[in-house]
Protein backbone atom coordinates (compact mmCIF):
# COMPACT_ATOMS: atom_id res chain seq x y z
CA UNK A 1 0.00 0.00 0.00
CA UNK A 2 1.00 4.07 -0.15
CA UNK A 3 2.16 4.17 2.76
CA UNK A 4 5.15 1.67 1.80
CA UNK A 5 5.82 3.94 -0.97
CA UNK A 6 9.14 6.16 -1.10
CA UNK A 7 8.84 9.67 -2.50
CA UNK A 8 10.40 12.88 -1.93
CA UNK A 9 8.34 15.80 -0.34
CA UNK A 10 9.18 18.11 -3.47
CA UNK A 11 11.12 17.23 -6.89
CA UNK A 12 14.51 19.26 -5.73
CA UNK A 13 14.78 16.58 -2.53
CA UNK A 14 14.79 13.21 -5.36
CA UNK A 15 18.12 11.95 -5.36
CA UNK A 16 18.07 10.79 -8.58
CA UNK A 17 21.49 9.60 -8.38
CA UNK A 18 21.11 5.43 -7.78
CA UNK A 19 19.13 5.39 -10.53
CA UNK A 20 21.53 7.22 -12.76
CA UNK A 21 25.32 7.22 -11.47
CA UNK A 22 26.72 8.17 -14.61
CA UNK A 23 24.98 11.39 -14.91
CA UNK A 24 26.17 13.04 -11.09
CA UNK A 25 27.24 16.57 -11.17
CA UNK A 26 30.82 16.48 -10.80
CA UNK A 27 30.64 19.76 -8.19
CA UNK A 28 27.91 18.02 -6.50
CA UNK A 29 30.46 14.79 -5.85
CA UNK A 30 32.98 17.28 -4.59
CA UNK A 31 30.67 19.18 -2.39
CA UNK A 32 29.72 15.60 -0.59
CA UNK A 33 33.65 14.60 -0.38
CA UNK A 34 34.84 17.74 1.12
CA UNK A 35 31.72 17.96 3.39
CA UNK A 36 32.31 15.54 5.36
CA UNK A 37 29.08 13.78 6.92
CA UNK A 38 27.19 16.08 8.88
CA UNK A 39 23.37 15.36 8.95
CA UNK A 40 22.29 18.39 6.74
CA UNK A 41 24.89 17.85 4.27
CA UNK A 42 24.04 14.62 3.81
CA UNK A 43 20.44 15.07 3.11
CA UNK A 44 20.99 17.26 0.14
CA UNK A 45 20.88 15.23 -2.60
CA UNK A 46 23.29 14.60 -5.29
CA UNK A 47 22.81 16.91 -8.72
CA UNK A 48 22.04 15.40 -12.11
CA UNK A 49 24.13 16.72 -15.07
CA UNK A 50 20.46 16.98 -16.38
CA UNK A 51 16.91 15.54 -15.74
CA UNK A 52 14.57 13.32 -16.40
CA UNK A 53 12.82 13.95 -19.75
CA UNK A 54 10.76 11.09 -20.68
CA UNK A 55 8.25 9.57 -18.58
CA UNK A 56 6.92 5.70 -19.40
CA UNK A 57 3.27 5.88 -16.70
CA UNK A 58 3.33 1.82 -15.69
CA UNK A 59 6.06 0.66 -17.23
CA UNK A 60 5.17 -2.95 -16.65
CA UNK A 61 8.57 -5.20 -17.67
CA UNK A 62 9.85 -2.39 -19.66
CA UNK A 63 10.02 -3.02 -22.90
CA UNK A 64 9.39 0.63 -24.12
CA UNK A 65 12.12 1.60 -21.73
CA UNK A 66 14.34 -0.90 -23.09
CA UNK A 67 13.52 0.22 -26.87
CA UNK A 68 14.11 3.94 -26.01
CA UNK A 69 16.98 3.64 -24.42
CA UNK A 70 19.49 3.58 -27.76
CA UNK A 71 16.80 5.63 -30.01
CA UNK A 72 17.60 8.82 -27.11
CA UNK A 73 20.90 8.38 -25.70
CA UNK A 74 21.32 11.52 -24.62
CA UNK A 75 17.67 11.87 -22.72
CA UNK A 76 17.27 10.39 -19.50
CA UNK A 77 14.10 7.88 -19.42
CA UNK A 78 12.24 6.92 -16.59
CA UNK A 79 9.69 3.72 -15.67
CA UNK A 80 7.22 4.49 -13.22
CA UNK A 81 5.75 0.97 -11.74
CA UNK A 82 3.43 0.43 -8.89
CA UNK A 83 3.89 -3.13 -8.78
CA UNK A 84 7.15 -4.02 -6.31
CA UNK A 85 8.15 -7.48 -8.11
CA UNK A 86 7.95 -5.39 -11.76
CA UNK A 87 9.54 -2.93 -10.49
CA UNK A 88 12.99 -4.98 -9.47
CA UNK A 89 12.71 -7.21 -12.77
CA UNK A 90 12.69 -3.66 -14.67
CA UNK A 91 15.88 -3.03 -12.25
CA UNK A 92 17.48 -6.51 -12.88
CA UNK A 93 17.15 -6.18 -16.66
CA UNK A 94 18.54 -2.77 -17.19
CA UNK A 95 21.45 -3.95 -14.56
CA UNK A 96 22.38 -7.04 -16.70
CA UNK A 97 21.88 -4.50 -20.12
CA UNK A 98 24.00 -2.06 -18.52
CA UNK A 99 26.34 -4.37 -17.94
CA UNK A 100 26.28 -6.21 -21.24
CA UNK A 101 27.15 -3.54 -22.52
CA UNK A 102 29.68 -1.34 -20.56
CA UNK A 103 32.02 -0.84 -23.22
CA UNK A 104 29.62 1.65 -25.63
CA UNK A 105 27.98 2.65 -22.03
CA UNK A 106 24.54 1.43 -23.23
CA UNK A 107 21.45 1.98 -21.16
CA UNK A 108 22.73 4.46 -18.34
CA UNK A 109 19.99 6.73 -19.48
CA UNK A 110 17.08 4.74 -18.39
CA UNK A 111 16.03 3.79 -14.79
CA UNK A 112 12.79 2.42 -13.08
CA UNK A 113 11.11 3.25 -10.04
CA UNK A 114 8.59 2.17 -8.25
CA UNK A 115 5.57 5.03 -7.70
CA UNK A 116 2.09 5.13 -7.49
CA UNK A 117 1.60 7.93 -10.64
CA UNK A 118 -1.99 8.43 -9.69
CA UNK A 119 -0.86 10.11 -6.52
CA UNK A 120 2.48 11.28 -6.16
CA UNK A 121 3.64 12.37 -9.98
CA UNK A 122 4.52 16.42 -9.12
CA UNK A 123 6.79 15.09 -6.13
CA UNK A 124 9.08 13.45 -8.46
CA UNK A 125 8.72 16.31 -11.42
CA UNK A 126 8.88 19.57 -11.71
CA UNK A 127 6.72 21.90 -13.13
CA UNK A 128 7.42 21.46 -17.38
CA UNK A 129 9.93 19.00 -16.77
CA UNK A 130 9.43 16.04 -19.19
CA UNK A 131 9.04 16.67 -22.90
CA UNK A 132 7.33 13.16 -23.67
CA UNK A 133 4.75 10.98 -21.41
CA UNK A 134 3.95 7.32 -22.44
CA UNK A 135 0.64 6.06 -21.13
CA UNK A 136 1.03 2.54 -23.11
CA UNK A 137 -1.49 -0.29 -22.34
CA UNK A 138 -2.91 0.99 -18.91
CA UNK A 139 -5.18 -1.07 -17.34
CA UNK A 140 -8.71 -0.35 -18.59
CA UNK A 141 -10.97 -0.93 -15.52
CA UNK A 142 -14.13 -1.56 -17.54
CA UNK A 143 -16.72 -1.62 -15.12
CA UNK A 144 -18.17 1.99 -15.10
CA UNK A 145 -17.75 1.88 -11.16
CA UNK A 146 -13.76 1.43 -11.78
CA UNK A 147 -13.30 4.34 -13.93
CA UNK A 148 -11.99 6.48 -11.53
CA UNK A 149 -9.42 4.24 -11.16
CA UNK A 150 -8.00 4.83 -14.39
CA UNK A 151 -4.98 6.46 -15.50
CA UNK A 152 -6.36 9.18 -17.57
CA UNK A 153 -8.93 11.22 -16.15
CA UNK A 154 -9.40 15.18 -15.48
CA UNK A 155 -8.16 15.29 -12.53
CA UNK A 156 -4.72 13.68 -13.91
CA UNK A 157 -4.46 15.53 -17.10
CA UNK A 158 -3.67 18.34 -15.41
CA UNK A 159 -0.81 16.31 -13.48
CA UNK A 160 0.19 15.59 -16.70
CA UNK A 161 0.09 18.78 -18.25
CA UNK A 162 1.74 20.33 -15.39
CA UNK A 163 4.81 18.11 -15.41
CA UNK A 164 4.81 18.11 -19.03
CA UNK A 165 6.51 21.30 -20.69
CA UNK A 166 4.61 23.59 -23.56
CA UNK A 167 5.50 21.54 -26.84
CA UNK A 168 5.96 18.14 -24.96
CA UNK A 169 3.68 14.98 -26.12
CA UNK A 170 1.48 12.65 -24.01
CA UNK A 171 1.78 9.51 -26.05
CA UNK A 172 -1.42 6.71 -25.51
CA UNK A 173 -2.19 3.51 -26.82
CA UNK A 174 -4.37 0.54 -25.75
CA UNK A 175 -6.33 -2.48 -27.24
CA UNK A 176 -9.46 -1.15 -25.65
CA UNK A 177 -11.79 0.57 -27.75
CA UNK A 178 -13.65 1.93 -25.00
CA UNK A 179 -10.50 2.79 -22.83
CA UNK A 180 -9.18 4.60 -26.37
CA UNK A 181 -12.84 7.02 -26.60
CA UNK A 182 -12.39 7.95 -23.10
CA UNK A 183 -8.73 9.11 -23.24
CA UNK A 184 -9.43 10.70 -26.05
CA UNK A 185 -12.33 12.53 -25.03
CA UNK A 186 -10.25 13.54 -21.33
CA UNK A 187 -7.46 14.68 -23.10
CA UNK A 188 -9.51 16.94 -26.14
CA UNK A 189 -11.44 18.31 -23.44
CA UNK A 190 -8.69 19.69 -21.36
CA UNK A 191 -7.61 23.22 -22.34
CA UNK A 192 -3.66 22.23 -22.09
CA UNK A 193 -3.73 19.74 -24.60
CA UNK A 194 -4.48 19.17 -28.50
CA UNK A 195 -4.55 15.67 -30.39
CA UNK A 196 -1.70 15.40 -32.57
CA UNK A 197 -2.78 14.87 -36.19
CA UNK A 198 -2.77 11.30 -37.73
CA UNK A 199 -0.17 12.36 -40.26
CA UNK A 200 2.34 13.81 -37.35
CA UNK A 201 1.32 10.97 -34.97
CA UNK A 202 2.62 8.35 -37.91
CA UNK A 203 5.51 10.31 -38.58
CA UNK A 204 7.02 9.64 -35.01
CA UNK A 205 9.11 7.37 -33.91
CA UNK A 206 8.09 6.52 -31.17
CA UNK A 207 4.82 5.70 -32.34
CA UNK A 208 6.18 2.15 -33.76
CA UNK A 209 8.06 1.75 -30.62
CA UNK A 210 5.35 1.78 -28.37
CA UNK A 211 3.22 -0.28 -30.92
CA UNK A 212 5.97 -3.15 -31.28
CA UNK A 213 8.29 -2.57 -27.88
CA UNK A 214 6.10 -2.97 -25.55
CA UNK A 215 5.05 -6.40 -23.62
CA UNK A 216 1.07 -5.24 -24.09
CA UNK A 217 1.91 -4.79 -27.36
CA UNK A 218 3.42 -7.80 -28.37
CA UNK A 219 0.82 -9.87 -26.71
CA UNK A 220 -1.71 -7.70 -28.54
CA UNK A 221 0.18 -8.39 -31.90
CA UNK A 222 -0.07 -12.21 -30.98
CA UNK A 223 -3.76 -12.33 -30.51
CA UNK A 224 -3.81 -10.25 -33.66
CA UNK A 225 -5.67 -7.24 -31.95
CA UNK A 226 -6.05 -3.76 -32.71
CA UNK A 227 -4.10 -1.11 -31.06
CA UNK A 228 -5.83 2.32 -31.07
CA UNK A 229 -2.67 5.31 -30.80
CA UNK A 230 -3.77 8.88 -29.75
CA UNK A 231 -0.85 11.62 -29.13
CA UNK A 232 -2.07 14.84 -27.23
CA UNK A 233 0.60 17.96 -27.57
CA UNK A 234 0.67 20.44 -24.46
CA UNK A 235 -0.29 23.82 -25.38
CA UNK A 236 1.26 26.93 -24.57
CA UNK A 237 -0.09 28.73 -20.82
CA UNK A 238 -3.06 31.14 -22.34
CA UNK A 239 -1.48 34.74 -20.65
CA UNK A 240 -4.27 35.22 -18.37
N1 LIG B 1 3.04 -0.29 -20.21
C1 LIG B 1 3.31 -1.71 -20.13
C2 LIG B 1 3.12 -2.37 -21.47
O1 LIG B 1 2.55 -1.72 -22.34
O2 LIG B 1 3.55 -3.50 -21.67
C3 LIG B 1 2.47 -2.39 -19.05
C4 LIG B 1 0.97 -2.37 -19.24
S1 LIG B 1 0.10 -3.14 -17.88
C5 LIG B 1 -1.43 -3.57 -18.60
C6 LIG B 1 -0.29 -1.76 -16.83
C7 LIG B 1 0.77 -1.49 -15.81
O3 LIG B 1 0.50 -0.31 -15.08
C8 LIG B 1 0.91 -2.60 -14.79
O4 LIG B 1 2.24 -3.05 -14.75
C9 LIG B 1 0.48 -1.94 -13.47
O5 LIG B 1 1.11 -2.48 -12.34
C10 LIG B 1 0.86 -0.51 -13.73
N2 LIG B 1 0.10 0.47 -12.91
C11 LIG B 1 -1.23 0.48 -12.69
N3 LIG B 1 -1.56 1.53 -11.90
C12 LIG B 1 -0.42 2.21 -11.63
C13 LIG B 1 -0.11 3.37 -10.85
N4 LIG B 1 -1.08 4.04 -10.22
N5 LIG B 1 1.17 3.78 -10.79
C14 LIG B 1 2.14 3.10 -11.44
N6 LIG B 1 1.91 2.00 -12.18
C15 LIG B 1 0.65 1.54 -12.28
Amino acid sequence: SDHQLVYPPQPDQMDWSTLYPDYIAKDSQEIRAEGGSSDSEAAIPKRLTQDVEVADIGCGFGGLLVALAPVMPQTLVLGLEIRVSVTQFVEDRIKVLRHQNAETGGYRNVSVLRANTMKFLPNFFRKSQLSKIFICFPDPHFKARKHKQRIVSTTLNSEYAYVLKPGGIAYTITDVPDLHEWMVQHFEAHPAFERISEEEQDADPCVEIMRTATEEGKKVERNKGQKHVALFRRLEDPDW
